[in-house]
């Protein structure tokens, strides 16, 4: 009898041991999403970014550490609209993890929740750049398209990992109160950039700009993805001086020369803005925005 006692007695501690449940693993394309995921899914994710803010999300290093990330997800979120194409498909492929591909549930394209801008009405060819047949891919900078996202996010998770549904929902509705309440204090913030002609480096900010109100006159790559050429920039220039142009934005991972050349021969302020959420680092979205707001208003002056 005795070793049935300390068979039970041993398989009673192996329940204890075990943990309550595996998380669900969640890899998203950029740090914005992981953010996002991680501030929604709680104590019930892993969380991991397949990119950095420092890196241009456009060329990501399809590196086999990547991939292996890949091959544990249960879930992928990915920001669409061919952003990720140059580098993701072939990471999936390389992960041979079915529950992570296009159509399958745990593939979540989160621009399916954005109201899209810039979507291409006419044929595209390569001769006009680097242009994303779905529509601008640079949503993650607004509040708004972040708004709907989180409980896009929310909702799958929830179908991933129903026993945690409830969790996920919480979590999503704490993040939108809190997210609304900054909202309201970023727009009067920024309340100057209404109406304000600004030159961009990159394409990277019309929906930053459809929600503050000012106007995107010009951008210093000449075509989106293709560097600036001299006789671009001295359009841009002639613009920036004939508009009155006070602001120059660009992000953290392209090179700065020939933005900071134009806003001093213009007589304008460059703001280099971050890349994205520095989630590796424990900061969240609202934390970032909060840093970028803070950028555009010193960039104004005050
Ligand atoms: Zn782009």
């Amino acid at each position: 009898m005795r070793w049935i006692h300390a068979l039970l007695l041993l398989l009673f501690a192996m329940t204890l041991a075990r943990p309550a449940q595996a998380a669900t693993r969640v890899v998203a394309t950029v740090p914005d999403l992981a953010a996002l995921a991680a501030e929604i899914g709680g104590e019930h994710v892993q969380v991991t970014a397949l990119s950095l803010p420092t890196q241009d999300p456009h060329f990501v290093d399809a590196r086999p550490n990547l991939a292996l990330e890949l091959s544990k997800a249960d879930l992928l979120l990915v920001v669409g609209l061919q952003l990720e194409v140059g580098w993701l498909p072939a990471l999936q492929t390389g992960s041979r993890n079915p529950k992570i591909l296009q159509g399958a549930a745990g593939y979540l394209d989160c621009s399916q929740f954005v109201t899209l801008l810039q979507v291409p009405t006419q044929q595209l060819s390569r001769a006009m750049g680097d242009i994303h047949p779905g529509g601008n891919p640079h949503y993650l900078y607004d509040p708004r398209a972040v708004r709907s996202v989180a409980l896009g996010i929310a909702e799958r998770l929830a179908q991933v990992d129903p026993a945690h549904a409830d969790a996920f929902r919480a979590n999503a509705q704490d993040f939108v109160g809190r997210l609304d309440a900054a909202r309201v204090r970023w727009e009067a913030d920024l309340a100057g950039l209404k109406g304000q002609p600004i030159i961009a480096f990159h394409n990277s900010w019309p929906y930053l700009a459809d929600w503050l109100g000012f106007d995107l006159i010009m951008h210093i790559e000449p075509k989106p993805g293709i560097p600036p050429t001299p006789a671009h920039v001295s359009h841009v220039l002639q613009a920036a001086r004939e508009q009155g142009v006070k602001v120059i934005l660009q992000e953290a991972y392209f090179p700065t020369t020939t933005s900071q050349l134009v806003a001093d021969k213009a007589g304008a302020k460059l703001v280099v803005l971050a890349g994205g959420t520095d989630f590796n680092a424990g900061q969240g979205w609202i934390a970032n925005m909060d840093a970028q707001v803070a950028a555009l208003k010193a960039g104004l002056g005050g």
